[in-house]
């Protein structure tokens, strides 16, 4: 049985930092975001078959449910059913924005990567909005399978839902457990948080119908305060420049070999993702967003790469390989393969191959 390491949107380390800066709010939900996910998993969560080009397997039958919950501000989750699947929308902006948005992320799954919802077996989605008392974080549950959306304090977050990003984030998280389940910690860490930024990034151009560069390559952009100090949690297209001290490098040179606990980030999951993050941006500039996201969610598919404890180097020749195998069957433009070798030499990732 492994360890099951799981945040929340916003890192432990990045609460601290607001913590010591006076923020009482951050100091009780570093607290509570702690005690609600320290539990281990349990028992082993059930997988989807074994598929290499998942894209080339057909949706299964079963329409997934969105169920959203109003804890009412306080820490019981699952409280009050406000809004089910098909139900018209309530008052509640934050039960209308969980429902449209979970919507728009399990049509982007369906129509574009040809996933039935996280296990791609067509799970339900539990929400839970309101959830405490301003509580500054949204997390995946992997021990309950469900999400969280804390309302923020107005000044330093605002309320969880409003970003659809950070939604497609959370729900990426899901989908990486059931696929290569990257283990939560340094490099194999960095891509697992790296994989939801992109998922969160694609989800929104295409629902914004944005193109790669008109779009703001940011995440969490609307959740952020005015007291934040800062535009968004990160940016795919600059890492390093979302808000005051961002510390996210941008290439392998400027790579954060940190400690694997919270101070350090987990071994900077959460920072040295900033370096796919970048080769991401650079192979949707090429090839489209939409391209780059089914290239990277097929390449997440191949556990022969992409296991449990893989690396940058492992990340790259998986999407590297999945480019040659989708354009020799047509389902790539035909300068992608340039197009990864040229985003991941930018970042200093394709140097490192046979070092
Ligand atoms: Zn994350």
């Amino acid at each position: 049985m492994h360890k099951h390491k799981a945040e929340g949107v916003i890192p432990q380390y990045l609460l601290k930092k607001l913590a010591n800066e006076g923020n009482e709010k951050a100091k009780e939900s570093i607290v509570r975001t702690k005690e609600i996910l320290k539990k281990r998993m349990d028992k082993p969560i059930k997988r989807e078959r074994d598929v290499t080009i998942s894209s080339a397997q057909p949706v299964r039958d079963h329409n997934p449910d969105r169920h959203i919950y109003d804890c009412e501000h306080t820490e019981s989750r699952r409280k009050k059913l406000a809004r089910s699947e098909g139900d018209p929308a309530t008052n509640d902006d934050d039960v209308n924005r969980a429902y449209d948005f979970s919507g728009i992320c399990l049509d982007y799954f369906k129509n574009v990567l040809n996933r039935n919802s996280i296990d791609n077996l067509g799970m339900d989605l539990i929400f839970n909005v309101n959830y405490g008392e301003n509580f500054l974080n949204a997390f995946w549950d992997p021990n309950r399978q469900e999400m969280v959306f804390g309302d923020g304090d107005g000044k330093t977050f605002l309320s969880f839902t409003r970003s659809l990003d950070v939604i497609a984030h959370e729900k990426a998280h899901g989908i990486t457990e059931y696929t290569n389940n990257l283990e939560y910690a340094q490099q194999s860490g960095a891509l697992n948080e790296h994989f939801s930024d992109v998922i969160g990034s694609a989800v929104k151009q295409h629902a914004k119908r944005e193109s790669a560069d008109s779009a703001d390559w940011l995440i969490g952009n609307e959740i952020v305060g005015p007291e934040f100090g800062g535009i968004a949690l990160r940016s795919l297209k600059e890492p390093g420049t979302a808000f005051t001290n961002d510390p996210q490098p941008n290439h392998m040179s400027k790579y954060k070999d940190l400690p694997v606990n919270e101070d350090g980030d987990y071994g900077g999951v959460h920072i040295n993702s900033g370096i796919p993050n970048k080769a991401f941006f650079l192979v949707s500039m090429e090839i489209g967003t939409d391209n780059a996201a089914i290239l990277w969610y097929n390449a997440w598919n191949n556990r022969e790469y992409l296991h449990r404890h893989a690396q940058f180097k492992d990340a790259f020749e998986a999407i590297l390989k999945t480019a040659q195998t989708l354009s020799s069957q047509g389902m790539m433009p035909y300068n992608t393969e340039e197009a990864v070798k040229r985003a991941f030499s930018e970042v200093g990732i394709y140097s490192l191959v046979g070092v």
